[in-house]
């Protein structure tokens, strides 16, 4: 989460408790085509501007981004500011609720992927990324959940990594980075890998945990391991966001806030680092398995221009600029972020980073006005990346398919058509439309052809 931790910036999802009511003034979100991202009611009014009329550009991508999020539906007219026959002159810009970075209580938020799924949609949420920390547990909650409603569930993981600088920079220390993960609605090409990657993070959290206790221990404040698992609920890795609330349900302090400002903030007394991949093979392992990366709140780290070079060498596709209150805190200038994203050639995204804490400063998810270009550019990488996921599934089924055939069950599957038709059928694919099922099936049977 974004921060700017008393003790240096930080990027864990923790610190969102110290990040919240700590945001340093800076320029306003970066597009040129963004007027008007922020939402910061109160603290200074907002000047009043007319809105521009959107570019034809803009009404296309639009129009593209909501068939794509609203397959079938035939909502996109009656939606749009700009309908033709809406006869008056009311100009608005493109807008598509797109959020892509939010938790849920599979990881440190509080509401469930269900009841994520259903905020997102009250608050108009179109397409939601869930992107629990190295978990994908909730994913499938959130697609039956999104089943109600007219929502896109784009299946995503939060990636918990570090940087080590490369001898050329020198400078600084190692940090944390987190590494968004987007994957097509078939998910990763290659799940056991990705699971065992994942998996192997979230036994590093409870060693760090316990790390974290030790010195905690050692400063006066004993605490066991197993409450700070109670509180982190059934099966989740705990985080430094449990140990905090575990140490104001023991009374050692008042608040969270006070929990990172005084003993868990990056390099604090009772910081311990966990044993995180590096950032490079996080980016190479999403891009192994047919994913979209993102570097989370770039705006946290002390060295944002050396990680994006780095990752970017490795296969990163975008970072996060815009945020909920168009602000950024830390050591760069959302103006800034936007100029890296330019130079290395990187998407510009972001999300309300939404963990349904107790804060009335915690932006809700879907308030993050994410330019409707910028999920187009988005789309335009990500969808040739999820197609190749999806054959490569397809490959690995239909080679056990073939495998298989003859054998037992697998009789009935006897061609590429009749394996689509089945998959098809039963699995809601949330495709775009019919041509893409249509180029699917062609594909396929080469797929198959070439594997029989
Ligand atoms: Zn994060
Ligand atoms: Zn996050």
């Amino acid at each position: 989460m974004p921060s700017s931790a008393p003790a240096g910036a930080s990027t864990e999802e923790e610190d969102a408790v110290v990040a919240a009511g700590a945001i340093a003034t800076s320029s306003a979100a970066p597009d040129a085509g963004d007027p008007e991202p922020q939402r910061n009611k109160g603290r200074r009014r907002r000047k009043k501007r007319r809105p521009r009329a959107p570019t034809e550009e803009e009404v296309a991508a639009r129009r593209l981004v909501l068939r794509w999020a609203c397959p079938g539906r035939e909502v996109v007219a009656a939606d749009d500011g700009q309908a033709a026959g809406a006869g008056r002159a009311r100009v608005r810009r493109p807008r598509v609720a797109v959020e892509l970075h939010a938790h849920s209580a599979r990881s440190d938020g509080t509401l469930s992927p269900a009841e994520l799924v259903e905020r997102a949609h009250r608050n108009g949420v179109k397409v939601l990324a869930l992107t629990d920390h190295d978990t994908m547990a909730g994913v499938p909650e959130a697609v039956e959940a999104a089943k109600r409603h007219p929502i896109r569930i784009i299946p995503g993981v939060e990636i918990s990594a570090v940087h080590s600088p490369s001898d050329e920079s020198g400078s600084g220390a190692e940090e944390p980075v987190h590494i968004l993960a987007y994957y097509g609605s078939w998910g990763p090409a290659r799940p056991q890998e990705l699971e065992m990657f994942l998996a192997g993070i979230r036994e590093g959290r409870y060693a760090r945990a316990n790390e974290m206790l030790l010195k905690l221990g050692g400063l006066g404040m004993p605490m066991k391991l197993e409450d700070v698992c109670k509180i982190a609920g059934n099966g989740v890795a705990p985080g430094r966001l449990h140990v905090a609330r575990a140490m104001v349900h023991a009374g050692f302090v008042e608040d969270l806030r006070q929990a990172f400002s005084r003993y868990l903030y990056d390099g604090g007394p009772a910081y311990a680092t966990g044993s995180e991949p590096t950032g490079e093979s996080v980016v190479q392992l999403v891009c192994r398995t047919g994913g979209v990366t993102v570097l989370a709140h770039p705006w946290a780290l002390k060295n944002p221009g050396a990680v994006i070079k780095n990752l970017k060498a490795a296969g990163l596709h975008g970072i996060e600029v815009y945020r909920s209150d168009g602000k950024v805190s830390g050591t760069v200038s959302s103006t800034g972020l936007s100029d890296l994203a330019d130079t290395y050639e990187l998407l510009k995204l972001g999300g309300s980073d939404f963990h349904g804490r107790d804060d009335k400063e915690e932006p809700d998810v879907g308030s993050v006005d994410l330019p409707v270009l910028s999920v187009f550019k988005f789309l335009e990488i990500a969808k040739p990346i999820w197609h190749n996921a999806i054959k490569e599934i397809f490959a690995s089924i239909s080679k056990r398919t073939t495998d298989l055939n003859g054998s037992n069950g697998f009789r009935r599957i006897s061609s590429a058509g009749d394996f689509c038709v089945l998959r098809l059928s039963c699995e809601d694919p949330e495709l775009t439309g019919a041509s893409e099922v249509e180029v699917l099936r062609t594909e396929v049977a080469d797929i198959v052809l070439t594997h029989q």
